[in-house]
Parts: C-alpha cells; structure tokens; sequence
C-alpha cells in the first residue's frame, strides 16, 4: 500500500525516500488549497465513523480499554476534532488583517498562515488513536504533508492506521511509519518542517537534540505530576466522583493529565478517603481486578514500574484502598495511599497509573511549595473549592500546562483552550485553532503604495545636504 511502510523495510535510506516523497508532494502546492485540506478531513472523519468497531477491538486488544471509554475519549474527540476544523477551516486559512502603523504610514498590513512543509508526528501508547489522529488533523488543516509514527507499545492501533489510513487519505502526502527505537531514530536523522512528539521527558530530549540538528521546530507534548488540591468546603460526593473517573476511568490512570496525587489537609483527609473507598467500590466493585470496566496495564514493563512504587517499603504500611494486584493479566486495582512520605518513590515520577497518593498539610496554603517543589510545571493541576479566594491563589501558585477548578481532565474536551505543557511538561500547545497554528508559519506581510515619501528616511542625513 503506497502510505504504509513496514517494519521490516524500514532504514535510514527508506527514511530518506519517504521525505523526498512527501516534500515533491508539498512542492506541487496541492496540500495548500481548501479543497485538499477539507477532503482529507471528510477521509479521516469517514475512517473513524466507518472503522468505529477496528479501533474499539484495537483498542481493547492494545489496553483492554473499555468500550465506553474509547468512544469517549479516543473516537468521540477526534471526531469532534475533525468536524471543528472543517467547520473553521476558511476562516483560519484567511489573511489575517492587523492594524497599520504610524511609523509606516501608509501602509496595510496582514498575517498570511503558510504550512510548514513536511511535519513528523511521533505519537504514544496511552490514546494511540486520538494521540496520532489529532496532530495529523493539525497538520493536515495547515496545509502540510506528514508522516505518523504510532507506538509501538500499543501495536493494534499502530497497524490499525497502517492498514486503513491510506486508504482514507491522500497517501502521496500522509504516510504511516510502524516502529520502534530504530525506525523512529532513522526518521528522526532527517530534516523535518517540524516534530511533533508525545511521550515521556527523556525521549523528548533525543527528538529535541535531533531537531536542533537541522533547526526544525517541535512541539513537546509531555506529562508530569498533576496535583489535585481538595478544599474542605467541597460537594465531597461530587468532587470524590469526578476525581475517580480522571483517575481510574481515564485508562486506569494511565493518562497524562489522571490526577497524579491528592493534597488536602489533615483534618479533612479521613472523610476524603472514606468517601474515595465508597465511590470506587459503586464503580468498581467488590473484586476491581474483575471488572470490565478498567484498562488492564500496557505491558509488563510499566507493570513492574507501577509495582515498584508499591513496594517501596516507605509506602507498603500506607495503602488504605486496594493494592491487589495481577501480574499475568497485568492488571492492578484502583489504589489510594494516604500520608506517603515525600522521598518515597511514588513521589518522586510521574506515577501513570492507578496509584493515587494523598499527601496532607495543616492548612491549603502550605500546598504550593510542596506542589512546586515536587513537580514543578504539571500538565494539568486541579482544584475543588467553593472558595473564589482558594481558585484564585491555586491559578496564579501553580505555573501547570492547563488548570480544572471542580473537575479532573475535562479541559481538553474544549477546543477553543490551548492544550499543552510548560516547562518538563511540554513545549508548544494544540487542539482547535491551536493546532492550525502549531503547524504553520505565520508570514508578515506589509503592503505600501508609492506615496508618502518621508525624506528624513533617505541619506544624506546631515541637514543642509541635498536630498531627492
Ligand atoms: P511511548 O513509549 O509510546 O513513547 C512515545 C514515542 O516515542 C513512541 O512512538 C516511541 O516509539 C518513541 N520512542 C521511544 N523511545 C525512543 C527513542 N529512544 N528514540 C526515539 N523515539 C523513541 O510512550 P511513553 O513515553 O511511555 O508515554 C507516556 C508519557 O507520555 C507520560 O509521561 C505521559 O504523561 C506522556 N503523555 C503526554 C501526553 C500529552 O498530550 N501531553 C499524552 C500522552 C502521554
């Protein structure tokens, strides 16, 4: 098929093949028009609704995910992510008009969106489709051809796109690259427009040393320790609910924006905890390692990572919730520790999983330089309050990609916000107009006539002199 290249093919050279392809596709200037971009929007949203029932059996083979969560946060969102860019597609494609300026009078002067050329989009294990779909849509709507590189950690989906997204889009212009380390370093050596990677830190170190290389552009979306600050004046059974559901309905933690841990105060904690062991026993039932309806965990390898943290003996006296565990069917049950000591392993990574720590303070405000210091620059924090004093502290304290108030996870359903981290977690931000932007160059153009010569403008600069 000509927008798969497969595994075992797959080298430096091929590497280099796909490039020069996809920039002789650019340079024929067809991903520039409307009708190019808008075709390949109605190609991808035909794949979701045509192949709903492959990416929820990929998905259920890749994470056991279940049915209802990949309809809502893997088919749902890249649908609506499809449908809003061809929506705004002509207006986000117009010149946009700025104002002139006195110093140029007269003059007019507008911001022309451009694509960047050929963008590689190396994409993660956790949503492996909405993670690879929505970049691709980004590039698509600016204008770019592109290569998707899914993870091979979640190889359904990966073969998923390899065997269907070609046939939905223009494959001279998009293509998939399955593979591990070795096919994404051979495509990592080339030169790109830009990168755009999903994934851990340390990775996104190589893919950024390997852009500097040629001074291509990334976009960094990363993960981090996201904090959950529980006020005591909450609706608990509300507040307990929706922090469950980012937690453990939002791939049994393995999530970048799953609330990482809890901090709330001591006198507050009991209740918490009380009302967190309910809520999890209504969702999950008496036996979680049974239930259906949470992901099992990718692989052994984050298994053993997951149990680890657990027995860490400064941790294995604090469970006060769950901890069983299942290693052949690589599950672990929802778990909550209370009062974890903060040099204790599961305090110090980014635990993605269905670990939740509960960290108390004597009283809220002592939460920032803990949260600070613990993780600086979270991809999400979240905050329960009915306090408007207590929101507004958390928003200027707490320097995270994006904040809740009253909610875990939901803000990046809105397109109109910008999704992205700052700092460890991340470089550059997408969804909506975000992504339009993420993957173009916005030229400056300044138009003038042939009058309003100013003749101090022009040498000789000394008075008396003879100008023209
Ligand atoms: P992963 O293992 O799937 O790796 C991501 C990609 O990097 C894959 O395509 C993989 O092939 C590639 N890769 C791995 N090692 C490489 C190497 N040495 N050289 C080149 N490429 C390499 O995913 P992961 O990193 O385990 O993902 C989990 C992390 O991603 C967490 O930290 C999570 O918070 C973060 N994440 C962030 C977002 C976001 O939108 N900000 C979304 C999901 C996950």
């Amino acid at each position: 098929m000509e927008g798969t290249i497969t595994t075992e093919v797959f080298n430096r050279e091929k590497a280099e093949a796909t490039v020069k392809a996809l920039r002789e596709s650019f340079r024929s200037g067809k991903t520039k028009t409307y009708e190019w971009r808008a075709s390949q929007l109605e190609g991808i949203a035909k794949l979701i609704k045509e192949k709903e029932s492959d990416i929820t059996e990929a998905l259920k083979s890749d994470l056991a995910k279940p049915e209802m969560e990949t309809y809502l946060h893997e088919i749902s969102l890249a649908k609506s992510a499809c449908l809003f860019a061809l929506k705004n597609l002509k207006k986000w494609m117009k010149p946009e008009k700025v104002p002139a300026s006195i110093t140029t009078f007269p003059s007019s002067a507008r911001i022309v969106s451009e694509p960047l050329g050929v963008i590689l989009v190396i994409s993660a294990w956790n949503y492996p489709f909405l993670l690879s779909i929505e970049p691709v849509i980004g590039a698509i709507v600016a204008g770019n051809t592109v290569v998707l590189k899914p993870s091979e950690i979640a190889p359904a989906t990966s073969e998923l796109f390899a065997k269907f997204l070609p046939e939905y889009v223009d494959s001279s212009c998009v293509k998939v690259v399955e593979g591990g380390v070795p096919e994404t370093t051979a495509l990592l050596e080339q030169k790109w427009d830009k990168i755009f990677y999903t994934g851990n830190g340390k990775v996104a170190r190589i893919v950024m040393a390997a852009a500097a290389k040629h001074l291509t552009p990334v976009s960094l979306e990363l993960g981090g320790k996201s904090p959950v600050l529980v006020d005591s004046d909450v609706n608990l059974k509300v507040a307990v609910k929706r922090i469950a559901v980012g937690k453990w309905g939002s791939n049994n933690g393995q999530a970048c924006v799953a609330p990482d841990y809890i901090i709330t105060t001591k006198s507050f904690a009991p209740q918490l905890v009380e009302s967190l062991k309910i809520t999890l026993e209504r969702f999950y039932g008496k036996d979680p390692l049974e239930s259906a309806d949470l992901s099992r965990i990718v692989n052994l390898n984050h298994f053993k990572r997951l149990t680890d943290f657990l027995d860490d003996e400064k941790v294995s006296d604090k469970i006060v919730y769950g901890g069983q565990r299942n290693e052949k069917q690589l599950k672990i049950s929802p778990t909550v520790l209370l009062d974890v000591p903060l040099d204790s392993l599961i305090m110090k990574d980014e635990i993605f999983g269905p670990l939740l720590p509960i960290v108390t303070v004597d009283k809220l405000e002592d939460s920032y330089e803990f949260i600070n210091s613990v993780a600086a620059n979270p991809l999400a924090a979240y905050i329960f309050t009915k306090n408007k004093k207590h929101e507004e502290e958390f928003i200027n304290n707490v320097p995270a990609g994006g904040i809740l108030v009253n909610d875990t996870i939901l803000h990046l359903a809105n397109p109109h916000l910008p999704f992205g981290g700052v700092g460890e977690s991340g470089i550059g931000a997408y969804h909506g107009k975000f992504s339009f932007d993420a993957f173009s160059h916005k030229k400056a153009i300044l138009s003038r006539g042939f009058s309003g010569e100013a003749k101090a403008r022009y040498p000789p600069y000394t008075t008396g002199k003879q100008k023209i």
